[in-house]
């Protein structure tokens, strides 16, 4: 893995930097972008770049389109409205099934809060992540975004007149800019900044599965139950009348996704049911869930803070630089939205240095206090923390700040210094 710069008017090192905006001035308005990732962040920034007048081009890791990638996840009021600025919400709505409504409880089957969602907000909607991926990729390919499969990028240098990525297969290519959307194990990240830190483990293994509609417990159709105790699990009633769940087994020392995967998928039922017998719906969920219906998505993960989004030619979107962990239920919302407004600063300022830093002063504030958030959920899911779940704060205002945040897309972006 190698990055190098030969211009050094473009080497600027993120937030903070103010100098010389006016010897930047001279770079070109950009008008390409190698997009790194197509997962949700890449084919959402793509498309946007594309409405701000730079010709992107999505090039992705795996062979084919993120098919068959397991686990669900909730699409936000955000996160589909900030899908809606680039005319991309109802392909994905069209995959999704709402869920509004919150209920929490203990571990005993207590309710203790009950949120029925902003009447004036459209629903949370679930779905697979694949769907998701599937729906976005088939939008922005339909809008004329290309994508490149089965294109790892280990390496970027940049030129006088560009930046140039290469790929494991041995090919490269050069734009204007390099977009790093690669996730939570980011190469762009560490291009940028070979001492940006790694993810965080937040100490449980996340799983998923699903159970018999009629296994007995109650779910309310449209409602996000969270069950607490002394461990958490989260279910839904699904489209077809089963529970989804998820539940986070806490480990200290974690396997690596690879040995993760090794397990059989008996072997880590069996513990999920040990850690949730006696638990209010655990044990119940549990007991009508089948091996073949587990889904073992590994470490919960979060990303504390990088402190350098961008360099030179290169910026981070997603989860490259803001995974918040699926505690905060907002990954892929706050990822959708970091994709909108890193386009509507590169089409509003000229100089990408000047849209990199707007972009951060945008973004930072807002994602580093999500992350918190659910770092903070997170040591409850391990058990490393005595926060009594009736001083969560409500739903409601839990909420509020998360659902109404919206992108005017009609906007200007100011400069930084009057972001
Ligand atoms: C179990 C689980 C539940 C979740 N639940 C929710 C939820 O309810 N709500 C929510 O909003 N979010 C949720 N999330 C988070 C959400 O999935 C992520 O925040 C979102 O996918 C981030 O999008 P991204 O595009 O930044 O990264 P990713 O979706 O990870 O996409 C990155 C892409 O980059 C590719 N890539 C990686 N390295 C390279 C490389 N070197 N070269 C080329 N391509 C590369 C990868 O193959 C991948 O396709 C959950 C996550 C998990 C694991």
């Amino acid at each position: 893995m190698h990055v190098s710069s030969t211009d050094d008017s473009r080497n600027d090192r993120g937030s903070g930097d103010a100098r010389g905006y006016g010897a930047m001035a001279r770079a070109a308005r950009a008008r390409t972008a190698l997009v790194i990732g197509g997962g949700v962040a890449g084919p959402v920034a793509a498309l946007a770049l594309r409405q701000a007048g730079i010709a992107a081009t999505v090039y992705e890791a795996y062979p084919a389109a993120a098919d068959g990638v397991g686990a669900w996840l909730g699409l936000a009021p955000n996160g589909l409205a900030a899908l809606a600025a680039v005319g991309a919400d109802a392909p994905v709505r069209a995959v999704g099934h709402p869920v509004p409504g919150v209920v929490m409880a203990d571990g005993a089957g207590h309710p203790l809060t009950r949120f029925g969602g902003f009447p004036e907000l459209p629903p949370t909607m679930t779905m697979p992540r694949e769907r998701l991926f599937r729906a976005l990729t088939d939008h922005a390919a339909a809008a004329g975004v290309p994508f490149a499969y089965g294109k790892r990028l280990i390496g970027a240098e940049e030129t006088s007149g560009g930046v140039t990525a290469h790929f494991a297969d041995g090919s490269s290519a050069t734009a204007d800019l390099l977009i790093g959307a690669d996730g939570i194990r980011s190469t762009v990240r560490t291009l940028i900044d070979p001492q940006a830190p790694a993810p965080e483990y937040g100490g449980v293994l996340s799983f998923g599965g699903y159970a018999a509609a009629d296994c007995g417990v109650e779910a309310e159709p449209g409602t996000m139950h969270f069950a607490f105790g002394r461990a958490f699990m989260g279910y839904w009633r699904g489209a077809d009348g089963r529970l989804i769940w998820f539940a986070g087994l806490p480990v200290d020392n974690p396997p690596s996704q690879a040995e993760v995967a090794r397990v059989p998928a008996a072997e880590w039922l069996a513990k999920l049911r040990e850690l949730y017998a006696g638990h209010v719906p655990g044990e119940r969920l549990l007991r009508h869930s089948g091996p073949g219906e587990l889904m073992a998505v590994g470490r919960m993960e979060r990303m504390p803070p990088v402190p350098h989004w961008h360099r030179g030619r290169m910026v981070l979107v997603g989860d490259a630089m803001h995974a918040p962990s699926s505690s905060s239920g907002q990954g892929a919302s706050l990822a959708i939205e970091s994709a909108v407004e890193l386009a509507r600063c590169l089409r509003d300022l000229p100089v990408h240095q000047e849209a990199f830093a707007a972009y951060e002063a945008l973004r930072r504030p807002r994602v580093e206090a999500i992350g918190r958030s659910a770092a903070a959920v997170n040591k409850v899911k391990a058990g490393k923390s005595d926060l009594p779940v009736p001083e969560f704060p409500s739903p409601e205002q839990m909420f509020r700040p998360l659902h109404f945040h919206r992108i005017d897309w009609a906007q200007p972006v100011r400069s930084p210094a009057g972001v």
